[in-house]
């Protein structure tokens, strides 16, 4: 069946061979088994359901929560001659219908839809008298609170399925799962575990750098003018930002555009499809843009702010290179933005529960920030793929600086940490390793603790750094919760008792890494 497949992979989508994972998702929907489809952005995972869409008798429900996406999909499939359909919000009530009527006939392979499209009676009465053999899932982590862009409306697909009498075949497709939303995505849709297929998330042609303690649009002034003839995405974190850099941009005569939910529709789509088609070389935009955008030739992704986590971090510095030419994903780290995704937290609605897990998941971030190791590497640990090699390519593999040993240090951090019974954050434990006079050390006796004072030639700003690096490395814990305190990890024991040593790249230029004294 898989030839048959093969054969479908290139008369209709031009493609000469499968890429990795494709192949191990198609076979085994094609056993007619569910799967839940883990693949980096770019790398291939609609063809994963349309070709079983092409094989299998009758039509395949795609559910997927970007508009924009359906109309440029069925678009392309219509042009390879696959007929295919997506009703939306943005047709009318009676194109609807004749859609409606068109499946209910076998007119289409493929019919996209909102999740929304779930709740109403009339969809569901229609579904009733389709044979649906398939249902994908697009962006499956949508179905997962614990995914970083839960929608309500994924968690009425289990029962949209349970109502098709043809059982069909699930499959739940996304870029951004970590081993905990994946496990959610397999208990909403019941799916096993062992039918979960993580591809290799590794995207061997980018580049990951991340910059401190530079001037920030001076840094971006300098990079696009190296870089003039590429196409490039700027991330801010807000709107304000993003009209500030954005003016910045325009003002030292770059072909720069924007693009953020509180501009006009037709002024937001105007730039994007200039941006599109190369008219524009640079987007400044907030995280709305670019669900959904497959712009092939972006070659560099600059975060200007600290992302809200991995997930939203790698799916958009993901944009780089996905026609698997060389790509640079930048991140301009800043500590002072760690407070506007904590505002960001606090102020949203979620439950404390949620909000910890939030905030678990910005500290994860921050590490990526500080760490050492590998980027790349840091990342797909992240989500769960343990067995990665350096990727030799990023910020981290190609820092040159000689590595000196801190194991002293470490253990009066981790000393420290323990007297003070693992029950403070960061800036605390730096103010009684430095020994300062604050009236609050005091009242807790810290004053008298060995570890007082024991780093006192240091700043308050270098210990923090240092205690966020031993974070980073995972010797430290942040519990979860709005004002993390530090925990030791097993890590840390065998340093404690001098078994293991600390290593840290030697510090060369002191500019590069200035860290606000106020993280946690
Ligand atoms: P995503 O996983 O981000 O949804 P897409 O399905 O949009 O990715 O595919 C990304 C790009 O890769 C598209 O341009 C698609 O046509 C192309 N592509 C997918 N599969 C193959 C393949 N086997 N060989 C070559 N190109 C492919």
């Amino acid at each position: 069946m898989i030839s048959e497949a093969q054969q479908l992979l290139k008369a209709t989508f031009g493609y000469g061979s499968f890429r990795k994972g494709q192949e191990d998702i198609i076979k085994r929907i094609l056993q007619r088994r569910d799967v839940v489809g883990i693949m980096p952005t770019g790398g291939g995972k609609s063809i994963c359901y349309q070709i079983p869409a092409l094989m299998f008798q009758g039509v395949t429900l795609v559910i997927s929560p970007l508009i924009s996406l359906m109309k440029d999909q069925v678009d392309a499939l219509e042009k390879v001659g696959v007929p295919a359909t997506y009703i939306n919000s943005s047709i009318s009530a009676a194109e609807a219908n004749e859609r409606l009527n068109g499946a209910i006939i076998g007119e289409y392979k493929l019919i996209y839809i909102a999740p929304e499209r779930l709740g109403s009676q009339l969809f569901l009465h229609a579904l009733d008298r389709m044979d649906v053999s398939l249902v994908a899932v697009d962006e499956a982590h949508c179905i997962s609170q614990w995914g970083h862009d839960f929608r309500p409306s994924y968690r009425l697909i289990k029962e949209m399925i349970d109502r098709i009498h043809s059982h069909p075949v699930i499959a739940a497709l996304t870029a951004t799962a970590t081993p905990k939303v994946a496990d959610d995505i397999c208990d909403l849709l019941q799916i096993d575990r062992s039918d979960v297929i993580l591809t290799g998330f590794g995207r061997d042609n980018l580049f990951f750098q991340v910059i401190k303690g530079q001037d920030r649009d001076a840094f971006i002034n300098d990079y696009i003018k190296k870089n003039s003839a590429q196409s490039g995405i700027i991330y801010a974190a807000t709107r304000k930002e993003v009209d500030r850099l954005h003016h910045y941009l325009i003002k030292k005569g770059f072909q720069a555009g924007k693009y953020h939910a509180g501009m006009a529709e037709n002024e937001r789509n105007e730039n994007q499809e200039r941006f599109l088609y190369d008219d524009l070389t640079v987007m400044v935009a907030t995280s709305a843009f670019g669900m959904g955008i497959n712009k092939s030739n972006v070659r560099y992704v600059i975060h200007y702010n600290l992302s809200k986590n991995i997930e939203a971090y790698y799916q958009e510095a993901g944009r780089a290179g996905r026609d698997g030419e060389p790509g640079e994903c930048t991140i301009l780290y800043s500590p002072q933005d760690i407070h506007i995704q904590k505002f960001l937290i606090e102020q949203s609605e979620m439950d404390q529960d949620h909000k910890d897990n939030e905030h678990e998941k910005l500290q994860k971030m921050v590490g990526y920030c500080h760490t050492e190791g590998c980027l790349q590497k840091y990342i797909l640990a992240y989500f769960g793929e343990m067995d990665a090699n350096d990727c030799g390519n990023c910020s981290s593999c190609t820092d040159e600086r000689p590595e000196i040993e801190v194991t002293k240090e470490a253990q009066m951090v981790f000393s420290c940490i323990k007297r003070m019974r693992g029950k403070f954050g960061k800036t605390f434990i730096a103010k009684v390793l430095t020994g300062s006079s604050d009236q609050k050390i005091r009242s807790f006796g810290f004053d008298k603790l060995p570890t007082y004072k024991i780093m006192k030639g240091r700043t308050q700003k270098e210990v923090s750094e240092f205690i966020d690096y031993l974070t980073a490395e995972q010797y430290l814990s942040p519990a979860n919760g709005t004002y993390p305190v530090l925990t030791l990890t097993n890590k840390a024991i065998p340093v404690l008792r001098g078994e293991e040593a600390v290593l840290k790249k030697e510090k060369v230029q002191a500019k590069q890494f200035v860290v606000d004294d106020e993280l946690f």
